[in-house]
């Protein structure tokens, strides 16, 4: 490589040659990893044709938490204009297992869709919530290598914006949730890397550099879960509304929207 340091054995000084090896999928969707797609489609149909028993708005830059039990159904939908949200997930029993969205990244792939699962942390590593429906599910894989709801990102938090621009700043989906997180009894050490839902993300092709771009949700986009275990869930409103103006830059207010979260249950 040209920008090495040359070394002092000029046979060293050589270009090396790396011989091409192919590519092993890590974790390729093991059996353990997948659902039963019929059981969880009907799981579904079962709690559409239940009751709502809860509906919440979380309005633009904020963040709310709810309760949900095993077998309930979310639907997250974008009720305005375009927005990102940013989830964090807690065993309601026990906040201690919380969600873990790198092993979620290398169980799946850096954005969930149908069928995927929310994994816990070690040592339980549990399936959390399956990814049930999706109206962006269509979007897939775009030009760039973006595509919508990963797990890569962490949430934009007020130490990196000050970090970035040297400005103090109360917006960010850390704050909110961290907000959130105290009302549900949790505190800040509680908030956790998150799944970044309807946001628009992918990596550069040459310097690998996470990008975003904004946002293809527009009103009436959802998407839904099913808990596989008694959760808290937390949601935040991103402040950076469909993610259009870089981190770091002025985010007008009309680019900011809430999002609408519906809780159904089956009937028994
Ligand atoms: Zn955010």
């Amino acid at each position: 490589m040209d920008n090495q340091i040359p070394s002092l054995c000029p046979r060293l000084n050589k270009p090396r040659k790396f011989p091409k090896k192919p590519v092993t999928i890590c974790y390729n969707k093991a059996a353990a990893v997948q659902v039963d797609r019929t059981a969880y489609d009907k799981a579904r149909h079962d709690a559409l044709l239940g009751d709502v028993i809860e509906k919440i708005t979380v309005p633009k830059k904020s963040a709310k938490t709810w309760k949900m039990l095993k077998g309930d159904l979310c639907r997250v939908t974008v009720v305005e204009g375009s927005q990102v949200g940013d989830m964090n997930f807690w065993n309601l029993h026990n906040p201690k297992e919380r969600f873990y969205s790198g092993k979620t990244r290398q169980l799946h792939a850096s954005h969930l869709t149908t069928y995927d699962r929310l994994w816990s942390n070690m040592p339980y590593v549990r399936p959390m919530a399956t990814v049930i429906a999706d109206s962006l599910s269509r979007y897939g894989i775009d030009e760039d290598g973006a595509s919508v709801h990963d797990v890569i990102g962490t949430r934009c938090d007020s130490y990196t914006i000050e970090l970035i621009t040297g400005k103090k700043s109360h917006d960010s989906c850390h704050t909110y949730l961290t907000r959130a997180a105290q009302d549900a009894g949790l505190t800040e050490d509680d908030v956790h890397d998150v799944w970044n839902i309807f946001m628009c993300t992918g990596f550069t092709k040459d310097t690998h550099q996470y990008f975003c771009k904004a946002s293809p949700a527009r009103k009436g986009d959802y998407i839904e879960f099913i808990a596989d275990m008694d959760l808290i869930v937390g949601l935040s409103a991103c402040p950076h509304g469909d993610v259009s103006v870089p981190v770091g830059l002025e985010v007008p207010d009309e680019i900011c929207h809430p999002l609408g979260v519906e809780i159904f249950r089956k009937k028994n």
